[in-house]
């Protein structure tokens, strides 16, 4: 069962537009267990639109069009789409009632542009569209299902999951296919890969790995396809226990949980509360907790100790401390993680100090130098680590060691 996307728009070649569209189709076709194997993105041209669909013809039981379906002289597909599949445009009643009701409904003026909204192609399959004006076209050629929609991105997600997605999931049930996401830090991608290679190389031939790295996170894609879901169930299950025996310090989470959505429930479940003492991070750690809904039963506050006179005078940092360790110190983000903990009355309090960059480096400690603390009622415990360069992905990197810290001391990993 072979995909492929074209999305079409002079916008999405020259990075006016991101093309969401085919991000969301391909996610949406993989859960089906379509293989998606191509996608493309091509000018408003005639000439580019007929080679594009030439060459996938016959190649992919689907293709999924978007883009170049509005009223205006610059969108040309489906006048392309008529001459591709030799067919001209007519004027669809049913079409046409919906668009002058939506316009008489919104005290909108309708113009000649509205009314060639109601034109398709005689030959194909008119798939209505309650989200907009322009309807989804389907066509059938050469074994090759193609459905072109407007680019918007709520139309196309309306025409998807109202007319497209029920009738392949009915056409094409025969593959299944599951994701299965195993969320690791603490380790770069070719080591993990190294640790992993006796996994990877036993896998059960339906099951395929991928690694996903993001600011020091590594998501784990178990992806299983096959005929037979249950027995994909099974195997999918026998896996990730062998990764948990495997890796067991390294993973925090599966699917899309983050360090702060587990962080959050750990708290919520054993009753205790947190604070943020930041420095370099600047309240990107708070911003990260109270992300979560609920966050507010364990949250409780943060002091963005950026001055040192922050750090002594509301955190408590002895002068004597900062001179001889300096901000950036284990020293001194201990003392900033106790101090937040008392002052803020909390279970837990997380404290950084570091350099983001790109100045403030020295040859002792250079741009990307951090320091993290978690003061906890089992203690104190700290860390420096050394990231890259960049200012704001090192904030962000900053931000996801420390929670990583705050995970392993309520875990005692
Ligand atoms: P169109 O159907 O070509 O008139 O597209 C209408 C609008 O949808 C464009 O102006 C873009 O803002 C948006 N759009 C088109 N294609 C995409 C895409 N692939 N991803 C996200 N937005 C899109
Ligand atoms: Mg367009």
């Amino acid at each position: 069962m072979k995909a492929q996307i074209i999305t079409i728009g002079d916008e999405l070649l020259i990075g006016q537009t991101v093309d969401t569209n085919s991000a969301w189709m391909g996610s949406e076709l993989s859960s089906l267990g379509f293989d998606v194997c191509r996608r493309i993105s091509i000018h408003d041209l005639r000439l580019d639109i007929l080679d594009v669909l030439a060459e996938v013809s016959g190649k992919s039981d689907v293709v999924l069009i978007t883009g170049g379906l509005g009223p205006t002289s610059d969108d040309i597909t489906k006048q392309t789409l008529c001459e591709f599949f030799k067919t001209k445009l007519v004027t669809d009643h049913e079409v046409l009632d919906m668009i002058e009701e939506m316009y008489k409904q919104r005290n909108w003026p309708m113009n000649e542009n509205n009314r060639r909204q109601a034109e398709v192609p005689e030959a194909c399959r008119v798939l209505k569209n309650r989200a907009g004006t322009a309807p989804g076209i389907w066509f059938e050629k050469d074994k090759t299902i193609f459905v072109s929609m407007p680019g918007v991105p709520h139309e196309m997600k309306h025409i998807m999951n109202e007319h497209i997605l029920p009738e392949l999931k009915k056409r094409f049930s025969s593959q299944a296919i599951i994701h299965k996401n195993i969320m690791t830090y603490g380790i770069g991608e070719a080591s993990l890969a190294e640790i992993l290679t006796g996994f990877e190389e036993t896998l059960p031939k339906e099951l395929k790995l991928a690694y996903l790295p993001a600011s020091g996170i590594i998501k784990l894609r178990l992806t299983a396809t096959g005929q037979d879901k249950r027995y994909l169930n099974t195997i999918m299950t026998e896996q990730i226990k062998k990764l948990y025996t495997t890796i067991p310090e390294l993973i925090f989470a599966e699917d899309e949980e983050s360090f702060e959505m587990v962080i959050g429930n750990l708290l919520k479940e054993n009753g205790k509360t947190i604070s943020t003492a930041e420095s370099c991070t600047g309240g990107r750690i708070a911003s990260m907790l109270t992300s979560i809904p609920g966050s507010s039963q364990y949250f409780k506050g943060s002091v963005i100790a950026y001055d040192n006179s922050i750090k002594t005078d509301v955190l408590g940092v002895s002068q004597e401390i900062l001179e001889k360790f300096g901000a950036v110190s284990r020293e001194t983000v201990e003392k900033m993680a106790e101090g937040a903990r008392s002052l803020l009355k909390t279970d837990y309090a997380v404290a950084t100090s570091g350099i983001a960059g790109p100045d403030g480096g020295n040859e002792l400690k250079p741009v990307g130098t951090v320091c993290i603390a978690v003061s906890s009622p089992s203690g104190t415990i700290s860390e420096k680590r050394r990231f890259g360069n960049e200012r704001i992905a090192n904030i962000n990197r900053f931000s996801i060691a420390a929670l990583h810290l705050v995970w392993r001391q309520i875990t005692c990993q």
